[in-house]
């Protein structure tokens, strides 16, 4: 079998294969992304875009150079990167389905077990001891939630610190992208790299955020705040789970502290 249609195939293979593993590992693998969070978001998303294309595009392309000599293994090609193109795209529907139903549920709870903050607008206080903080994306009317445990618990800096975090994952929709890389992770859940990924940007958006709030407080006091909140540490899409400290915190205690 030759001509260009295999050649495109072959070429595009190649790219998806390098795409889905020694590329991610590396990333994965190197040091500079917590220097430069925004540059190794770029490229996760690069890296998970491309990827899906060259895959698909190398079905295609096989599937179409095939056809001419035998119509039904090319057929049969095309229709699996048809099918794999439809897989992908309907996980993403019902990943933001699921995701878009679980935080109307959780607003609905909000409305119950929370009061506005006295003074700050759009900023609910939910009546608990454990120091939380987080926040939910709602377009124009987005959401910080607080706790009373975290309101008593930090200095004013601190709070503002939890704060600036908090809107910086709002106002740059890390919850989108969060959203996009569980879609992808659950759409290939034996493939190592995607779970890897999901990890990485989920770390990612947490420095992103903490750099926002750097350019208002001191490092010392977002170092606080992370202490103190590193017991719960929800993010952009709202967790109804509490997790314990996570190597995540200690990640952005100790560059704090470089
Ligand atoms: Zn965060």
């Amino acid at each position: 079998m030759s001509g260009p249609g295999f050649v495109v195939a072959a070429a595009l293979g190649l790219i998806a294969v390098t795409l889905a593993v020694p590329v991610p590992i590396a990333l994965a693998r190197a040091t500079w992304p917590t220097r430069a969070p925004a540059r190794a978001l770029l490229l996760w998303q690069v890296i998970a875009l491309a990827g899906g294309f060259s895959m698909i595009g190398a079905l295609l392309a096989a599937g179409l150079a095939l056809m001419p000599i035998a119509v039904v293994p090319g057929g049969i090609v095309v229709g699996a990167a048809i099918a794999l193109t439809g897989y992908l795209l309907g996980h993403l529907a019902a990943t933001v389905t699921v995701v878009v139903r679980s935080r109307q549920r959780h607003q609905e709870l909000l409305w119950l077990l929370t009061s506005p903050h006295p003074t700050r607008a759009e900023t609910l206080v939910l009546e608990d001891s454990v120091p939380l903080a987080y926040c939910v994306p709602r377009g124009w009317h987005s959401l910080t939630v607080l706790s009373r445990g975290l309101l008593d618990r930090l200095s004013s800096e601190e709070l503002s610190a939890v704060i600036a975090h908090e809107r910086a994952h709002l106002d740059q929709r890390h919850d989108i992208l969060l959203v996009a890389f569980r879609a992808w992770h659950s759409a290939l859940p034996w493939f190592p790299i995607a779970a890897r990924a999901a990890e990485e940007v989920d770390v990612l958006v947490e420095l992103l955020a903490d750099d926002s709030a750097r350019r208002v407080v001191s490092d010392r006091a977002l170092a606080h705040a992370i202490a103190a909140v590193a017991r719960v540490e929800p993010d952009g899409a709202p967790r109804t789970v509490r997790h314990p400290a996570t190597a995540r915190s200690r990640d952005r205690l100790l560059r704090l502290a470089a």
